[in-house]
């Protein structure tokens, strides 16, 4: 008997990648076969097809931003045929990070798309434990959003309190305009978006948010918690510089092994507090709940999905132009 294959996006290293045919996974005791339907591509894709992600390891499916329909699921049989995303983190619940209660920074992180295949390919396994099912009023675009929008989630927890403070967002990407609406929610006194491409400004707009076009517009008053979601190292200095004395720096963006000149006492002489955050562990309940309530959307951010095949697109450097997410749907459905 022939083993049955599928296609994925195999990257096989640094700007080595193409849609292969492999032999289609078969899950671990615990674990569920899903089918892609829908898988975006973010940042962090890009550096991976790039070859420019910090400790990349190759060769590797991505996709970790997914909807998908459950084939497969012998400890949850109830999930068979189920629209469902998932948390693509595992922590292993036994290293000194697991035993502190900061499963982010587990030191044995097993990860889809990254420690194991991801969701660029007809099918990807992934513990069945992690799966939640897609509510009805959500598009299967909408369902690639809710891991961007679990890390957004973490950066507002790993800021100071929000309600009754101005706070300013540096970055109108997908992650700048979720961490934006969730500063909202959570009662921000003003929430700017500092944003130079025009068509991103103008999605900011549609979710009803303040744009501004260059730090320097903060100037005559200040944020007092700044969330960095750039991934550009020379605004982390520029940043520091336009948040108000005594305030916060969330750092969300993912800026690889570049670096900028920075002064250290820019953050000494104003008594500034930096938050790094890296990923979004444990916080997809929440995510459906603020979107599923109608106080975070997700429509606008996205584009009209394309097919797997379409994938080179996103390395096409259309600098502000860009939509803010590219989605692929694998044909399954
Ligand atoms: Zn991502
Ligand atoms: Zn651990």
């Amino acid at each position: 008997m022939t083993e049955p294959l599928m296609q994925a996006l195999v990257v096989r290293g640094p700007q080595e990648h193409a849609l292969e045919q492999v032999p289609r996974p078969v899950p671990a005791a615990g674990e569920a076969l899903v089918a892609t339907t829908h898988v975006a591509v973010c940042g962090t894709d890009l550096r991976l097809l790039r070859g420019t992600l910090h400790d990349a390891e190759y060769p590797v499916i991505p996709g970790h931003e997914w909807t998908g329909r459950v084939v497969e699921a012998p400890s949850r049989p109830e999930l068979v045929g189920a629209r469902v995303v998932g948390d693509g983190i595992t922590p292993c619940g036994a290293c000194p990070r697991c035993a502190e209660q900061k499963p982010n920074l587990c030191e044995n992180l097993d990860e889809v798309a990254f420690t194991r295949p991801g969701a660029f390919a007809d099918f990807f396994c992934i513990p069945a434990a992690n799966l939640r099912v897609l509510p009805e009023e959500l598009s299967g675009a909408e369902g690639c959003l809710l891991e961007p929008l679990c890390v957004a989630l973490h950066a507002v927890e790993r800021a100071p309190a929000i309600e009754g403070r101005a706070v300013g967002v540096i970055g109108g990407g997908t992650i700048g305009l979720l961490v934006a609406q969730l500063a909202v929610v959570a009662g921000a006194k003003s929430v700017r978006v500092v944003e130079p491409g025009e068509p991103r400004r103008a999605v900011a707009a549609e979710l009803g948010l303040s744009t501004d076009t260059a730090l320097r517009d903060w100037d005559e008053d200040q944020p007092e918690i700044v969330f960095d979601a750039t991934g550009v190292a020379d605004v982390f200095p520029q940043g520091l510089r336009a948040t108000r004395p005594g305030g916060s720096y969330v750092l969300v963006g993912y800026s690889g092994e570049d670096a900028t000149n920075y002064e250290p006492s820019t953050a000494m002489l104003r008594e500034l507090s930096v938050h790094g955050v890296l990923s979004g562990y444990g916080q997809l309940d929440r995510a459906l709940e603020v979107v599923t309530s109608g106080a975070v959307r997700l429509g606008p951010l996205l584009s009209e999905p394309l097919p797997f095949q379409e994938y080179a697109s996103v390395l096409d450097d259309r600098g502000e132009n860009a939509p803010l997410r590219s989605v692929f749907t694998s044909g399954a459905e």
